[in-house]
């Protein structure tokens, strides 16, 4: 189980209205057994990563995870950019930036071909928390986008949405789809620690982990853009040190060096309650636990 290294913040007087029903986590219980402590603060736990049965003592030559030595046989096709994600986007408008290798002749790729055989199925199986936990922000950030009368609040493991950045940064690595340039197609590389922050055997330390850009608030609308690109040590680009994605109009940036010296002072880690005020006056929120 992961444990959270930051400090929890009570909730807001806002937030504590919605403790008294169901929670707004999604899990179908009552908040105050699921989510809301005794003392007033909203918690959500990360999901564990369990691989089912007995570890295997196998490596995959194409799984990420061949260093853990607990693969199955078997090779999934996995989408490198979650389906899940993928699928709210209007495809047809939907404008994808950040990977014009991918974009041959500037046409889109069909969803169904963005996959990479990188995750061994039974790895796959256990990180599909990750997706599902990420779409399901990305569902909620949708409706807000479109000032569609949803719920107001809705609660979501911080620490999953940051690890499933990881995943995606990975999955990219791993699918070849970072370039050093236009014609040199670089293996680099997944580092082991950031494989044991996958599945919960530790922690982002020091600068690592998911920042968020800017203020959020007055005029968020939902856009049907999603573009990622990769951050490098240097302008040499020799070595990846995290990524940058754009979704729905939200610009989010994951750090993966402990001691990183030039991360913008507006870029907030830990984030928790964002929170949109509709142009008409309506209000929500989406609180990331950490
Ligand atoms: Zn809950
Ligand atoms: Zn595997």
């Amino acid at each position: 189980m992961t444990q959270s290294t930051k400090q929890l913040q009570k909730a807001s007087l806002w937030t504590r209205k919605f403790a008294s029903g169901l929670c707004p986590c999604d899990s179908g219980r009552f908040a105050k057994e699921c989510c809301y402590t005794k003392d007033n603060y909203w918690k959500k736990d990360p999901s564990d990563i369990i691989l089912q049965g007995e570890p295997t003592g196998f490596s995959h030559q194409k799984c990420i995870f061949m260093p853990h030595k607990n693969c199955s046989t078997k090779i999934s096709k996995e989408h490198y950019f979650s389906r899940s994600i993928l699928e709210q986007f209007d495809w047809n408008t939907a404008t994808l930036d950040g990977f014009p290798w991918i974009t041959k002749n500037g046409n889109k790729p069909s969803i169904n071909s963005m996959t990479a055989n990188i995750l061994c199925e039974r790895h796959n199986n256990a990180l599909s928390h990750l997706d599902n936990s990420a779409g399901d922000v990305f569902r909620e950030l949708k409706l807000i986008g479109n000032w569609k009368n949803t719920r107001e609040f809705y609660i979501t493991s911080g620490a999953d949405f940051e690890r499933w950045m990881l995943k995606t940064l990975c999955g990219t690595i791993a699918a070849k789809l970072i370039k050093e340039n236009v014609n040199i197609i670089n293996t680099y590389e997944i580092k082991n620690q950031w494989l044991d922050i996958l599945v919960g055997n530790e922690n982002f330390s020091g600068t690592m982990g998911l920042y968020i850009e800017g203020g959020i608030g007055q005029e968020f609308g939902f856009e049907d853009k999603f573009s990622f690109s990769p951050l490098f040590n240097d302008s040499n680009r020799k070595q990846v040190i995290g990524a940058s994605f754009i979704m729905a109009g939200l610009m989010f940036h994951l750090i993966m060096e402990n001691n990183a010296s030039h991360i913008p002072e507006h870029w907030r880690n830990p984030f928790r309650t964002l929170v949109f005020n509709l142009p008409n006056k309506r209000k929500r929120g989406i609180l990331f636990s950490w």
